[in-house]
């Protein structure tokens, strides 16, 4: 065992704090990786708050990690020592589902091992990435290519595979028009991605103070929702709609944005309920979808793509003494774009 600083939440209503954790010894098939940066996705918000459901505590969460590999397991043939590798929301699956076989991961049928507050192979419970170490199997460790700047490589691990896999699946690409709704972590390389893709990009914010930056990201339009002429004007406008608003919104009045046969991808994930009127999705042969995050060869592909198309999330760095101001900022959606832990902070 391997004792390791981490910050973890006491409680749902507590701040998190500075503690100590144990990891697992590294086994045949694992990677011991020493992190260097850790995102603060809103999920890690939701869950250390219990608004998905209760959860044990004290719980360390972070599931956009990065670092290095400092030692391997004997049987280790994907990752070397000294290698920069990330790990995203998984750290396994059974492997043995059709959804496992077909690379899907995600979306295993026993359910996939979370990075955090799911039960793991030892029977422990996962702790995430706001740590200084993490033992992980090598299946579900990703190569982070060099092109990527360290700090700006974590977000990829769930913000970019959570848009990148809807945006591929539903063909995001030229003649194509994408809106995005949130301009938030998700929402801000849903606006990247959807652009490298060749897709015409249309953010839709609650106010239009966001509009400079959105269009430097690659937006071709940029409206306010808190403008209600945005939903008269837009109307039977879009191919897909990718929603990542934490809360719950008016779904059928984005519904209604959709053209013939397009698609709201709902990515979002308020823990309440969105009533849908099944009239609004009669009108166009409308579509209402759902996607979780995406499969390990998904995963390659989305570092992989935006290696090669220059893409990386635009992030705050902050020492780990700030992560509560910055659970705070991003519930005001005062977040540009991404909040990352600065780990070495945490040492
Ligand atoms: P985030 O950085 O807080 O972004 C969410 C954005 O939604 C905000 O920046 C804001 O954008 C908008 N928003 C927030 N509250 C709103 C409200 N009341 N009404 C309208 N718009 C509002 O969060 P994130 O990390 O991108 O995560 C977004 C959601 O996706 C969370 O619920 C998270 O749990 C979920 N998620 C799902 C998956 C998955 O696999 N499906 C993976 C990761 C995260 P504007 O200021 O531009 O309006
Ligand atoms: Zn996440
Ligand atoms: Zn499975």
């Amino acid at each position: 065992m391997l004792t390791v600083n981490a910050y973890a939440a006491p409680s749902a209503t507590e701040p998190l704090v500075k503690t100590t954790i144990e990891r697992r010894d590294v086994g045949a098939h694992d990677v011991l990786i020493e992190i260097r940066y850790a995102g603060i996705c809103h999920s890690d918000i939701h869950t250390v708050r219990g608004e998905w459901g209760a959860i044990a505590y004290p719980q360390v969460v972070g599931h956009e990690i990065v670092g290095v590999v400092t030692e391997v397991g004997t049987d280790v043939s994907k990752h070397k020592v000294g290698d920069r590798v990330g790990v995203g929301c998984m750290v396994n699956s059974c492997r043995e589902c059709e959804n496992c076989l077909a690379g899907e991961e995600n979306y295993c049928l026993n359910g996939n091992t979370g990075t955090y507050t799911a039960v793991d192979r030892d029977g422990t419970i996962t702790q995430g990435g706001y740590s200084t170490h993490i033992v992980v199997d090598e299946d579900f460790v990703l190569r982070v290519p060099e092109s990527i700047p360290y700090e700006a490589a974590a977000p990829l691990l769930c913000a970019g595979i959570t848009t990148y896999s809807p945006l591929a699946h539903w063909n995001a690409g030229p003649g194509k028009r994408v809106a995005v709704v949130g301009i938030g972590g998700l929402g801000h390389m849903a606006v990247k991605i959807a652009h490298a893709m060749g897709a015409e990009v249309t953010v839709l914010s609650q106010s239009l103070s966001k509009k400079g930056d959105g269009l430097r990201l690659g937006a071709d339009h940029y409206y306010a929702t808190s403008d209600r002429e945005t939903f008269s004007t837009l109307k039977n406008s879009f191919d897909l709609i990718i929603n990542t608003v934490s809360a719950q919104i008016d779904i059928n009045a984005y519904l209604k944005l959709l053209r013939l046969d397009g698609t709201l991808v709902n990515v979002g994930a308020p823990p309440e309920p969105l009533p849908i009127k099944v009239f609004t999705l009669f009108g166009n042969r409308r579509t209402f979808a759902g996607s979780s995050i995406g499969g390990i060869r998904e995963t390659q592909e989305m570092l992989d793509f935006c290696a090669e198309h220059g893409i990386a999330p635009e992030v705050e760095l902050i020492d780990a003494d700030h992560i509560n101001e910055a659970y705070e900022r991003v519930l005001n959606s005062d977040v540009r774009y991404r909040f990352v832990i600065d780990i070495v902070s945490m040492r």
